[in-house]
């Protein structure tokens, strides 16, 4: 497995691992932010650290994508929400296998990886979504 981008989420090393998100964390003020930057949104800390993120949160907000653009991964309709982690970094994603209708702001979700395809190489691509828990 390779991620579809790198610098956005750590794949797990083994079967009990948990993939990671990566973000970073403000040592002056505390705030986390996804992705990961040099300089602090909060306070303009610069040199903020990288650090890993749980993949778990509740669903800030979400748009129904009733269409796709040619060549795209996804098939119309899908979610695509904002999830406040618990750390409170926000993250954009898709909302995978669900009722579009049955989505509400405040639901549970936690990260999930899914193929989104082969490399020339013949690795399977990866790709992070949340999935509602
Ligand atoms: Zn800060």
């Amino acid at each position: 497995m390779v991620p579809l981008r790198e610098g956005i989420f750590r794949l797990p090393s083994g079967p009990d691992e948990e993939p990671a998100l990566i973000g970073s964390r403000c040592q002056n003020c505390g705030d986390h932010f996804f992705p990961k930057r040099y300089i602090c949104l909060s306070c303009g800390q610069e040199g903020i650290e990288e650090t890993a993120l749980g993949g778990r949160g509740k669903i800030w907000t979400y748009t129904v994508a009733r269409q796709t653009a040619p060549g795209s991964l996804m098939q119309a309709p899908y979610v695509i929400v904002v999830v406040q982690l618990a750390e409170g970094a926000m993250v954009q994603a898709v909302l995978a296998d669900c009722d579009p209708e049955a989505v509400h702001v405040g639901m549970d979700v936690e990260m999930v990886l899914e193929k989104m395809g082969t490399s020339a190489e013949g690795n399977d691509l990866m790709a992070f979504k949340f999935k509602l828990v």
